[in-house]
């Protein structure tokens, strides 16, 4: 189908899209890299009457660090965060999950930011920012605030960020040495996750120091999972161990039941997937 028509604006500079965003009204829409905006337009489930396109925004690309962490731009593409050197070395994760997002085509165009944004359930990127403590820093007329991940989802395709505000860049705390693995279970390759399970961890001499566990479509928003998280810092990393701990994948998980799968079946995804994720990542 053809969207409806929109006015079309592409500003060069943050400041020129706050502005844009504010002048246009409620219903306009930020543009990132329109893998899930243009289907929603196509289908008419939406139709704002402007579109502010973050693509010529050179200041929103890019990878850097500062001081303890990293910060990635809200348009870096999923396939520059899968390929950068920062990443690779700092936030592991965030590279394991990217990998299993969507086919090379739809990596190419869509962003780190705005996957974030749209906080589709479903989505990868979702529990490994809430599992790393990733910060957002958010744009509006009124100057630039932070918001932690734990506040930033709220609910189903609904964040912190106002209808005048721009995700602007995310912040990344490093996690350098730490070894990462994402179990995501789906119906068929490069699908959206039924669950996944984003797990990083911190080895001393054998045993978990240190582990941070996000699960992927077990509510409306991710969840991480503290109690596994807890039953498996100090412990030797053996089958046993990690069988235990998986065991409290599902609790505090509420996922929404569909023609995929119920209630209960997604909660056993839960065990099982965090016991192979955190045995890879043990052994990564
Ligand atoms: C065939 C297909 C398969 C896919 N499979 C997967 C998958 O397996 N796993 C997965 O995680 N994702 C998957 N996706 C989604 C993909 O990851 C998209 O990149 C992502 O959903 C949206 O990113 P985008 O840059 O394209 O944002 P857009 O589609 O441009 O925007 C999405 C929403 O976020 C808002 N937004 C975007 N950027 C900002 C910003 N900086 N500030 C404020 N608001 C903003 C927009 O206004 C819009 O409402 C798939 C997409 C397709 C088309």
């Amino acid at each position: 189908m053809i969207p409806a028509a929109f006015d079309y604006v592409a500003p060069s500079t943050v400041d020129e899209a706050v502005q844009a965003l504010a002048g246009a009204g409620e219903d306009a829409k930020v543009l990132a890299g329109g893998q899930s905006l243009l289907p929603v337009l196509r289908m008419r489930l939406a139709a704002p009457s402007t579109i502010i396109d973050l693509g010529k925004i050179a200041e929103l690309r890019g990878i850097r660090e500062e001081g303890d962490g990293l910060v990635i731009g809200s348009m870096t593409t999923h396939y520059d965060v899968q390929r950068d050197h920062l990443i690779a070395e700092h936030a592991a994760l965030l590279a394991r999950v990217t990998d299993t997002v969507a086919d090379p085509q739809v990596r190419h165009r869509g962003t780190f930011g705005g996957s974030l944004a749209h906080a589709d359930p479903a989505g990868d990127l979702l529990a490994p920012a809430l599992a790393l403590d990733a910060e957002m820093v958010i744009a509006g007329m009124d100057g630039r605030r932070t918001v932690p991940a734990a506040e930033f989802f709220q609910d189903l395709f609904t964040t912190a960020l106002a209808a005048d505000e721009i995700l602007v860049e995310v912040r990344v705390p490093k996690y350098t040495g730490w070894r990462a693995h994402y179990e995501k279970f789906n119906r068929v390759a490069q699908a959206w996750s039924m669950v996944g399970v984003a797990v990083t961890v911190r080895t001393e001499g054998g045993a978990v120091a240190e582990a941070r566990i996000g699960l992927t479509n077990m509510a409306s928003t991710p969840v991480r999972a503290t109690a596994v998280e807890q039953a498996l810092v100090g412990q030797a990393a053996t089958a046993e161990n990690i069988r235990a701990a998986a065991a409290h994948a599902a609790e505090g998980t509420s996922p929404t039941p569909d023609s995929n799968a119920d209630v209960e079946f997604r909660q056993e995804l839960a065990r099982v997937l965090t016991g192979r994720a955190v045995t890879a990542a043990v052994t990564a």
